[in-house]
């Protein structure tokens, strides 16, 4: 017998439907790129959504052809997604911190078709046209007045095509599967691979985040992203929120600390989200200026692993609960949070504490395992560690052009890429990326919990630790720091700190002090560029025993 029930797709244009005709009034509130802060509200937001949609039609675009994105967080990004999904094409979110290279390939591995672009990439665009000739146009998000002299081809005034587009547009009734947004990973090693998210695995996704144990929100939030549009689908929010009826408030491009929390305390936002590097200058900035939070309850951190130190200070200092969250671009991209299970609200704090800074439980819709370099699944028993899988309807099934090829094992999980224990609770702890894990006579060294105790250290901003050859142990760990401003720090005054924090063999074998650590695109320390600067680097013969 079948169910009885409407066959209502699930289509990412009745996600701003819903928020526009029950929270209708709610604010989407910008720092703008000219400067002043811009508001209206979700009326406002599909209204023009709708317009750009139909305007869409005069730039000879096609259900399903792709439109890529160079943006920052901006009411004016966040229509074009709901506009170019609602118009059956494909939003294409391209992160600008990519090298020209990167990006030229990625657009033309894709096939844009058009681009849409802050004034401030215009330079990075020119550049770009010559090396993608499938790009027949670009649009500026800006206003007339605002419009730069470029020599882009067919370039276009996004507030002209606004004004001249249908605010009663219909939706174009695509098959929920069909895709809605396009992300590539960051792509560490080898090219960079298409994630294609469709209108159903965003909306499922954004129901399971906006689960109650999740992320939760509500239409009395005050919802900051400062995780960019274009990183990893922006976590959800630009589906979750809305869903949710939350206010929205969005940075620009002014992600230093005092910006962020001029932008915190004016609009009272009360729920935000952010790599790692983000928090750690907005904390640098409240410490320096003696500042308070007075409206800021949780704050979700994932993409790197959230160091002990931050956790605290968040928690301690300011009276703001941390939800350590992990997930990738090939997950929607959450996978797991670390919001504590009824047995472990009275347990003792450092116990609580153990648990908050694991990378967390599965939403639902995820399920994962561990397995063996053998493939065999290991025990959930918070010690055993082995290469992460995971499956869901938020899960990535095939690379965009099949690259890659067949990603899925025969039960039809994913490979992370990651490797981590879970515990007897369901908890996933990730001790390292598989090719950052340091390989020492045998045993594996969690780079991650090193540098996690490194930052400890008051004087360390902040660390990396790689495997360097060594002729007895294969490897042994090399701790890279930067110290504090101002600080010189010893590095056998480094060593003792984390002498106990970790087991006695994990300890680094060598400390270096450096200026900067390099990141990626997405905020994460680059390994591979520092096995490269420290290739010749030679260990003490007798380190390590
Ligand atoms: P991306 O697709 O750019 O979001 O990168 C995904 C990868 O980032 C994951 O496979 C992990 O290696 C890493 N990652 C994300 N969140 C965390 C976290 N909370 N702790 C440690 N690593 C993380």
């Amino acid at each position: 017998m079948q169910g009885l029930m409407q066959n209502w797709p699930l289509r990412v244009s009745s996600i701003i439907d819903h928020a526009a005709r029950y929270h209708g009034g709610r604010e989407i509130v910008t720092r703008s790129l000219e400067g002043p802060i811009h508001r209206y509200t979700y009326t406002d937001l599909r209204r023009r959504a709708k317009r750009f949609a139909s305007a869409s039609s005069q730039l000879d675009l096609r259900p399903g052809d792709r439109v890529g994105t160079l943006a920052w967080n901006t009411y004016r990004h966040l229509e074009t997604w709901y506009g170019l999904m609602g118009a059956g094409l494909v939003c294409h979110t391209l992160n600008p911190r990519l090298f020209r290279d990167q990006l030229a390939y990625i657009a033309r591995h894709a096939r844009d078709r058009y681009l849409l672009l802050d004034v401030g990439f215009v330079e990075l665009a020119e550049e770009l046209q010559d090396a993608c000739p499938e790009i027949r146009g670009f649009v500026l998000l800006t206003d007339r007045a605002h419009m730069p002299a470029t020599r882009l081809r067919g370039a276009v005034c996004y507030e002209e095509l606004v004004e001249a587009g249908d605010p009663d547009f219909e939706w174009v009734p695509v098959d929920e599967n069909a895709a809605a947004g396009l992300c590539y990973t960051s792509g560490t090693t080898g090219n960079p691979k298409g994630v294609a998210y469709s209108h159903r695995s965003n909306v499922l996704h954004a129901l399971a985040v906006n689960g109650g144990d999740a992320l939760g929100l509500r239409c009395t939030d005050s919802v900051l992203p400062v995780v960019p549009l274009y990183h990893a689908n922006a976590w959800a929010l630009a589906f979750s929120a809305p869903m949710a009826g939350a206010k929205l408030v969005l940075p620009g491009d002014r992600l230093d600390g005092q910006s962020l929390y001029e932008l915190i305390e004016a609009e009272q936002v009360d729920f935000t989200a952010a790599v790692p590097t983000v928090w750690l200058a907005l904390l640098e900035y409240l410490e320096r200026e003696r500042l308070r939070l007075s409206s800021l309850r949780r704050v979700v951190i994932g993409g790197s692993a959230v160091p002990q130190v931050m956790l605290e200070k968040f928690e301690r200092d300011y009276g703001v609960e941390v939800v350590h969250g992990w997930g990738m671009t090939e997950m929607s991209p959450l996978g797991t949070l670390a919001t504590l299970k009824p047995e472990l609200l009275d347990a003792e704090p450092e116990e609580r504490l153990r648990t908050k800074l694991k990378q967390g439980r599965p939403i639902f819709s995820v399920d994962m395992k561990i397995v063996d370099d053998a493939g065999k699944e290991l025990p959930w028993d918070g010690e055993s560690f082995g290469h992460l899988w995971v499956r869901g309807p938020g899960v990535v099934d095939s690379y965009l052009g099949g690259e890659g090829g067949r990603i899925l094992d025969d039960e039809g999980f994913f490979h992370t890429g990651d490797v981590a224990t879970i515990d007897a609770q369901g908890y996933m702890h990730i001790t390292d990326r598989s090719k950052d894990v340091i390989k020492s006579g045998g045993e594996w060294i969690s780079s991650i919990e090193l540098e996690n105790a490194a930052v400890g250290h008051p004087d360390v901003a902040e660390a990396a630790v790689i495997g360097v050859a060594h002729a007895k142990w294969d490897e042994r760990p090399l701790l890279i720091a930067v110290p504090r401003e101002g600080r010189s720090p010893d590095p056998r005054d480094l060593l003792d700190f984390l002498r106990g924090k970790v087991a006695k063999w994990w300890l680094p074998d060598a400390v270096v002090f450096v200026d900067e650590i390099p990141h990626t695109a997405t905020g994460k320390i680059q390994k591979q560029a520092l096995r490269e600067r420290f290739e010749e680097f030679r260990l003490p013969e007798d380190s390590g025993d």
